[in-house]
């Protein structure tokens, strides 16, 4: 054991540069349950305020749904607090192979497995199913977690401009002499809310017999006409060779996380993927939480259909009233600000006027993309919508920016 403070100033060095370049994360502390409206203290020791919750993944609103928490509670009381085990000793519940069926009935794949996150997921898939003879080819915003998981495995890797299928045909015929090609894309971006083209992905795969990976963690549950996610909204339902998602953002939002897809593919991650064979599963009272969301799903597809209403009078408002926003179809509503100080002023303005939004700023976005990222939730109501859009309009003013174009907001603000 030695701590001298020679090695002690390398990490205050280093955080002391983070704090330098401004990008250092502080957390706010929330005093109530997720939901649209709740108490945030600020880590400065400010009084507790009660603000209107623009920016979380809490897309369906069941983060804290009455029948997710009374089912919650039901689990505890049925199969216990925890499994003190992995999945292939003795941790498997009859509820985790429940859910890996309802998961494999609701993303319409062959079966599924179980991780305990999204990010764990996406660090056993490639390793488990690729080896050096292979290609991964991913575009290039992909998510940290499959980054993470493509450095994880043998297999070679290439990269498409985002969402350039011109680049990504490229790149397949580039690869074309490889044994196994698993093309690889987000399906809704986090950051601009975009939406992968899996149409044409789905095609191209075809055309050039290579398989497509999409993770779906900011689109399963209310993308699509009836929820299911990208490769509905995109018409490619049942074309997807491997689907990973989430349970920690609209589906409940708790943990969890899944390999959805061909049969072949799933029983390898159960014989091969590390995070999987190593690490506990997700705890029954979780698994019981996100079986009473996909019963709630499939008995309605109201909640996403009010996420989607939402989301278009949001857009409609911010844009009516002059704003800039990242176009798209989905519930993330970047509104953009290109300077990084603005959008922490902006940010912190809104606070005080009870919205809570987070400016985001390079490295999270590129250099002079500086934006408020919204995200909508089927949690609000139109009173949450026209409160928010009138402190952001108040904000817009004192700053000047309403109904000025991009170049004219950099003018007055710089890069
Ligand atoms: C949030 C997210 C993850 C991580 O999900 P966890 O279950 O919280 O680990 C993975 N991929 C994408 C695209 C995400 O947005």
């Amino acid at each position: 054991m030695s701590y001298p403070d020679k090695i002690k100033n390398i990490y205050l060095t280093q955080l002391a540069e983070i704090q330098h370049a401004g990008i250092f994360k502080e957390e706010r502390f929330i005093h109530s349950s997720q939901s649209a409206d709740i108490e945030v203290e600020f880590p400065s020791g400010s009084d507790l305020k009660k603000v209107i919750n623009m920016c979380a993944n809490n897309y369906l609103g069941l983060s804290s749904h009455p029948e997710v928490i009374r089912a919650a509670h039901e689990g505890l009381d049925t199969r216990g607090y925890g499994m003190s085990s992995v999945r292939f000793i003795c941790g498997t519940q009859d509820i985790h192979k429940e859910l890996e069926r309802r998961v494999t009935e609701f993303l319409g794949t062959e079966d599924t497995i179980l991780f305990p996150s999204c990010m764990d997921a996406n660090a056993g898939v490639f390793e488990a199913i690729l080896t050096s003879e292979d290609i991964m080819i991913s575009d290039r915003l992909v998510h940290a977690s499959i980054i993470d998981g493509m450095r994880l495995c043998s297999a070679q890797h290439d990269t498409f401009k985002h969402s350039s299928m011109e680049h990504l045909e490229e790149k397949l015929l580039l690869h074309a002499d490889k044994r196994l090609k698993l093309v690889i894309t987000d399906g809704v971006f986090s950051m601009d809310g975009d939406t992968a083209k899996l149409d044409e992905m789905v095609k191209l795969c075809e055309k050039y017999d290579a398989m497509l990976l999409v993770d779906d963690s900011h689109a399963s549950g209310f993308i699509g006409k009836t929820g299911r996610g990208t490769h509905e909204f995109c018409n490619v339902f049942g074309k997807i060779d491997v689907i990973t998602t989430t349970f920690g953002k609209a589906l409940g939002g708790a943990s969890g996380g899944c390999v959805s897809g061909r049969k072949e593919i799933v029983e390898m991650c159960r014989q091969k993927a590390r995070p999987y064979l190593f690490s506990n599963t997700i705890a029954p009272v979780i698994v019981s939480g996100v079986l009473k969301v996909f019963d709630i799903l499939s008995a309605s597809t109201e909640r996403r259909d009010k996420l989607e209403k939402n989301a278009a009078y949001w857009r409609k408002g911010l844009t009516e009233a002059g704003f800039l926003l990242k176009e798209g179809n989905t519930p993330i509503v970047p509104v953009m600000l290109f300077n990084a100080k603005l959008s922490q002023d902006f940010s912190r303005d809104l606070f005080n006027e009870g919205i809570y939004a987070i400016g985001f700023f390079f490295p999270v976005v590129p250099n002079g993309q500086a934006r408020i990222r919204t995200q909508i939730s089927a949690g609000h109501e139109i009173h949450h919508l026209d409160k928010a859009l009138g402190a952001f309009i108040k904000v817009g003013k004192k700053y000047g920016i309403l109904g000025l174009t991009k170049d004219q907001i950099i003018e007055k603000y710089g890069l």
